[in-house]
């Protein structure tokens, strides 16, 4: 793939992500001011019920923020492997990654097998941990 195409696709990615990360931003903003008014519920039954969505719903907006910021970490990466010449190289077994991964995927790292491979690897952990 063209170097200044790639490059061009992994910043539109950047700002995709960047624009995400602040959308999050303020709605968590909001979530905040929110917080101090549900701690002055009287009833403890009704505050633990409160308390258990406003817990699951806080994991799942931070499942979704550390998704973004993970997928925003591998796009600087693409860019500093873009400046080095690095880009579009597996880095598990130094091959060529297929044009067509890239166009999809601007920011991937790895070939489609190692892909598979590091996400089986992370299935097993996740499910023994
Ligand atoms: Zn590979």
């Amino acid at each position: 793939m063209d170097p200044s195409v790639a490059r061009d696709r992994v910043e539109e990615e950047r700002a995709r992500l960047e624009e995400m990360r602040s959308t999050f931003d303020e709605e968590h903003l909001r979530d905040e001011s929110e917080e101090d008014s549900t701690g002055e519920l009287s009833s403890l039954d009704q505050h633990q019920a409160d308390l258990g969505s406003e817990t699951f719903e806080r994991e799942k907006d931070l499942s979704i923020l550390e998704q973004v910021e993970a997928e925003l970490a591998d796009v600087e990466h693409a860019l500093r492997r873009l400046d080095d010449g690095t880009y579009g190289i597996c880095e598990a077994c130094g091959r060529p990654i297929e044009d067509a991964r890239l166009e999809a995927l601007p920011a991937a790292r790895f070939c489609v097998e190692d892909q598979a491979a590091a996400e089986q690897e992370l299935r097993r952990r996740t499910a023994a941990g």
